[in-house]
């Protein structure tokens, strides 16, 4: 018996009886949005889910049926859905409409984030981590007049070419379409290794900016070493290295003042994105005055000027979005949240491992603050051999986790994250439904049989 096409029949059977609206409105979206989505990550099979609303650490499908939804967008809302703080700065300035240039609320969003943010001494609004990244290098590579950057393996920073490589543990390009010559500027290492790092170095006077994902989220979520870190910052100190943390995924996950402020470590420039705004659509670039100068049109003559424009920018409602968004993470912050939902999620840990080994099947979690990935193995803990991972039997378990009202995240995604309004109840209805699902569906035995498949094939 092929225990793994078992497990996949009972699975996509359940799953087309509870979602028959997203099953016809895929049909629909597949005549003219290709795989009916807006991003690769968001289709899986049989079909996507389509939500059609949300409330707290509720998401709520076509069909009505309701989530405990841990996926957050892929991680904006760590306010949850509609957080009533949000919703109610976004009613004060719907009235005025959008207003294109200049409105106060950016001084004011600016304000907050100098306030919060330990390196922002200075701040440009942008729309997506994306631009905030290309921003980013562009300031750096005018400060220092050179032109390479440092990215690490399993490190993920956006849509742009240069970037689109070294997401894996090796320089593969990510996906088609990007061509060899937009990568020759950027320069992959291993993560966590400071020697590799100094070897380069002593070779090269080229490099313009080191950049990192503070949390390896899209490697893996494997977190990087606070000595490392600290390594790196003196390093491209006194090598005339820019050194950028990309907060996008981090900032006000890992704290107020996100990994910066957990680490102790802080960088030249920072990207922000994704909880800035609460899922509203708005990124920032902070950092230290003197390298922010290069934006600005009254700084010394000396002083070289980049262009950066965006008509959407600042938008009123983004805008408007992250002031109560960040003032809400003030108030959090304050009263211990952080610290709390961190141990809520650090019991999910343990309960899930317990479940999972009880059906026996393997599991390693990688956590970091309110940030979460599972890995289906019997293998030592490791970047390089977990990113090659055969990962259908996990994609089986989270679409299993779906017909028993869990989005613990999407299939073909491991992206799990949790918000402050994921409470005692919440997390108790994932464990449950992680028993549900294991209970219904033979994955223990699909597990076993890949297990011996694999070792038969290696033997
Ligand atoms: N940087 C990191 C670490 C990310 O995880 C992402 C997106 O997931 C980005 C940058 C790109 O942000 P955006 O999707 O807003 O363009």
């Amino acid at each position: 018996m092929d225990w793994f096409e078992s497990c996949r029949d009972q699975v996509f059977t359940d799953y087309a009886k509870k979602t028959p609206g997203s099953r016809s409105l895929f049909d629909r979206a597949r005549a003219v949005l290709p795989g009916g989505v807006s991003g690769n990550l968001r289709f899986f099979e049989p079909h996507p889910l389509y939500i059609g609303s949300g409330e707290g650490c509720r998401a709520i499908d076509v069909d009505g049926s309701s989530y405990v939804d841990c996926f957050l967008c892929n991680g904006p809302l760590l306010l949850g859905h509609r957080h009533p703080a949000v919703m109610a700065s976004i009613d004060e300035v719907e009235a005025v409409g959008t207003l294109v240039v200049n409105p106060e609320l950016m001084v004011n969003c600016a304000e907050k984030l100098q306030r919060l943010i330990p390196c922002a001494e200075r701040v440009r609004f942008l729309n997506s981590g994306t631009e905030a990244i290309m921003a980013a290098v562009r300031y750096a590579r005018a400060y220092t007049g050179k032109t390479r950057v440092v990215k690490f393996q399993g490190h993920y920073h956006g849509q742009d070419d240069p970037f689109l490589l070294g997401v894996g543990p090796d320089r593969e390009p990510f996906g088609a379409g990007i061509p060899a010559a937009a990568l020759e500027n950027t320069l992959t290492l291993p993560c966590n290794d400071l020697d590799a790092f100094e070897a380069l170095i002593s070779e090269r006077d080229d490099i313009a900016a080191v950049l990192l994902d503070p949390a390896m989220h899209a490697g893996g979520l494997w977190g990087v070493d606070r000595d490392f870190l600290a390594g790196l910052r003196s390093r491209t100190r006194s090598a005339g290295i820019v050194l950028i943390f990309d907060e996008v995924i981090t900032g006000f996950r890992m704290g107020l003042g996100g990994a910066q402020q957990y680490y102790g470590v802080t960088p030249d420039l920072t990207t922000l994105a994704k909880a800035l705004s609460a899922g509203e659509k708005l990124a920032a670039v902070v950092g230290s005055a003197e390298i922010m100068a290069v934006t600005d049109p009254l700084a010394d003559a000396n002083v070289p000027r980049v262009f950066q424009s965006g008509t959407g920018n600042d938008g009123t409602l983004a805008l408007a979005a992250a002031i109560g968004a960040m003032g809400e993470y003030e108030r959090l912050s304050a009263s211990g949240d952080h610290e709390a939902l961190w141990g809520r999620v650090e019991r999910l840990e343990e309960r899930i491992r317990s479940v999972l080994a009880a059906h026996g099947i393997g599991v390693h979690v990688n956590r970091l603050c309110s940030m979460m990935q599972i890995f289906l193995t019997d293998l030592e803990p490791a970047f390089e051999a977990y990113s090659r991972l055969e990962n259908r039997i996990l994609d089986l378990l989270f679409l299993g986790l779906i017909n028993e009202g869990v989005m613990l995240t999407l299939p073909t995604s491991n992206h799990i994250y949790f918000s402050f309004m994921h409470d005692e109840t919440a997390f108790d209805e994932i464990a449950d439904a992680l028993e549900r699902v294991l209970d219904r569906v033979p994955l223990g035995e699909a597990y076993r049989q890949q297990g011996q498949t694999e070792r038969q094939g290696s033997a």
